[in-house]
């Protein structure tokens, strides 16, 4: 479909794209701009920029930009023209006809949405109003569901009839072809007319993070079963896609930081009951990589909330992977047996639930306990356990061995030294395994060697809180670092500057160079002795800015300038221009707008 380029002037102009973007991302106002935590990748300072002057937003970590119709694509993953059509909705703002054969698909769609939406409303309406709805509403009423939080996910009733909902469809003149495509009516068999598909059965729509409504779950409210039918595939509905309440949920966790994730409907509606806003029903037994995406573009930090059962441990340790490959920091959230999220928060209140957030297990502890356990049933002899639990410990991210080796080792009774293989750069005297004491670990360090210099303040910042490498990669050039080797890292991070998220990342970007490896464990050590220490972002942030200021503009000019002379030599001979020094001469104009920018606008 091609929309003209008149039609696109008008959904900008009528759509304002700090409000827009506001209603996905929380902006500050810095100077002329709207400033926030980027949407589209992991960050903990914001460096997501939002001009409303332009109609353009710019995020100078992962440097994706662009206007506001861009934003819709790259968050919602649509197609340019499906973007456009999401906007000029809001806007107000017709559309031309496309080619007959992409009308008839998108109709088809539109139409789906539109016979879900009066579903819906029908339902709804049914369960506030119907006499049939009684029992419907005794049992909303049991469940302590506020009547604001019945309208806000517009739960609803289907009577217990074969054609309540197809009389209210004929009503409003649908084709009740499209209503089973919908999955809402199914066809008679010898092909006289439709009957309903949901009946006495409470009703809960599922809604895009684009507003329609593309699924419903029904849940039996007289112990018929299945207890929960669901929509099965529909040309806007496809089973392990979508997240329950996300589209309500995702402003929340990007203010927190942080999404829970729950297995059902009435799980995740009794959290946002009791204020946790932020959570979302999977729907399933474990995620898939399409939900572990959707999840990320809102927040880094999953927590994982499934039945205390085996069968929702082991979807707990299977979706933990998922989310891990997606590059989510998974969090599983233990609730004592028998209890779901809906038993535990009604009976227990919102406090008891918010110690559970901050009592959960990091993600590695909770895969290790589990192996452990097998460990410890298998009664292996000391030596195979050890091999075993050293097995463990290597299988995760490097950073993470010597802190999890005391751990195993301490649930297992062994000694650290039996564990390990002699593989890491660090001394056994700096470990100190404290059994018994939970997971209350201590690490000892000894001094570091060397002195504090300007490269490895540098790099300690950046290695404490690696999305900050993207965020100061375009301000600081590799030729600030006098030390070639900690030039060498620097240069290594900044490259892979937009998948670095935590340590781990960091570290898996040296790989096996040993010795970069043991330089930045060594500007990690966190003991009293060592001079090299930023208590917060704020600290590091303000570090990584005085850096910044002291490269003199004059400086940041030069080097431009003789890029610029190399670049246009190799232009003038017909040479190739080398991709380092095409990336270099993007990253200092970048700069250089930047220090502009900085000098134009006021300190914020
Ligand atoms: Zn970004």
């Amino acid at each position: 479909m091609r929309i003209d380029q008149t039609t696109i002037r008008e959904i900008l102009a009528r759509t304002d794209i700090g409000t827009f973007i506001g209603t996905y991302v929380q902006l500050r106002k810095r100077g002329r701009d709207l400033v926030g935590l980027c949407p589209f990748h992991g960050e903990k300072s914001p460096s997501f920029h939002v001009h409303p002057d332009s109609g353009y937003f710019k995020c100078f970590g992962c440097q994706k930009g662009g206007d506001v119709i861009k934003f819709v694509m790259e968050l919602e993953g649509l197609p340019f023209p499906e973007a456009a059509r999401v906007l000029a909705r809001r806007a107000g703002v017709e559309l031309a006809e496309e080619d007959p054969a992409a009308a008839r698909v998108r109709g088809e769609k539109e139409q789906i949405h539109a016979v879900n939406e009066l579903a819906a409303s029908f339902y709804h309406r049914t369960l506030r109003l119907g006499a049939e709805a009684e029992g419907a509403r005794a049992y909303v009423a049991k469940r302590g569901l506020r009547q604001e939080t019945v309208d806000a996910f517009k739960i609803g009733y289907a009577p217990d009839t074969w054609n309540a909902l197809v009389a209210e469809l004929q009503s409003n003149g649908i084709d009740l072809a499209i209503a089973e495509k919908a999955y809402l009516v199914k066809a008679r068999s010898g092909g006289n007319g439709y009957y309903d598909f949901y009946r006495g059965r409470l009703m809960i729509p599922t809604y895009a993070t684009t507003g329609e409504c593309i699924a419903f779950g029904g849940r039996s409210l007289d112990g018929q079963e299945p207890k929960y039918l669901n929509t099965g595939a529909t040309p806007v509905y496809t089973k392990g896609r979508g997240l329950y309440a996300l589209n309500v949920a995702r402003r929340s966790a990007v203010d927190r930081e942080a999404l829970v994730v729950v297995e059902g409907y009435l799980d995740c509606i009794a959290l946002h009951e009791a204020g946790f806003t932020n959570a979302v029903a999977s729907l399933g037994t474990a995620f898939t990589p399409e939900q572990a995406t959707e999840l990320r573009k809102y927040a880094e930090r999953i927590f994982v909330c499934f039945d205390a059962d085996a069968a929702g441990s082991n979807a707990t340790a299977k979706s933990i992977d998922t989310l891990g490959a997606a590059g989510c920091t998974a969090f599983v959230v233990q609730l004592p047996p028998g209890e779901d999220p809906d038993t535990f928060v009604r009976a227990n209140g919102a406090p008891a639930f918010a110690k559970k957030l901050d009592d959960a297990l990091p993600w590695i502890q909770f895969k290790l306990d589990r192996e452990i356990a097998t460990i410890l049933i298998k009664r292996l002899p000391p030596a195979q356990a050890a091999q075993t639990a050293e097995t463990l410990v290597s299988a995760l991210p490097r950073v993470e061995w010597d802190k999890w080796r005391v751990y195993v080792a301490g649930k297992l009774g062994l000694a650290i030294d039996d564990l390990r293989a002699n593989r890491f750069v660090n001394n056994p005297a700096n470990f100190a395994p404290r059994i018994g004491g939970g997971t209350g670990m201590v690490r000892h360090v000894a001094p570091t060697a060397e002195p504090p210099s300007v490269d490895r303040e540098i790099l300690a910042a950046l290695v404490d809180e690696p999305t900050l490498v993207a965020e100061f990669a375009p301000l600081i050039p590799s030729e600030v670092f006098t030390d070639e080797r900690y030039r060498e890292i620097y240069r290594a991070l900044c490259a892979a500057a937009a998948s670095l998220v935590t340590a781990s990342d960091v570290y898996a970007v040296l790989g096996d160079d040993r010795d970069a490896v043991e330089r930045v464990v060594a500007l990690q050590k966190t003991d009293r002795s060592s001079q090299i220490r930023f208590p917060d972002s704020a600290a590091r942030r303000a570090h990584l800015e005085r850096v910044v200021e002291r490269l003199t503009e004059d400086d940041l000019e030069r080097r431009f300038r003789e890029l610029d002379a190399r670049i246009d030599a190799a232009f003038a001979s017909g040479a190739a221009i080398s991709t380092e020094d095409r990336d270099e001469h993007r990253k200092l104009a970048i700069a250089r707008e930047a220090r502009k920018k900085r000098r134009l606008s006021p300190r914020g």
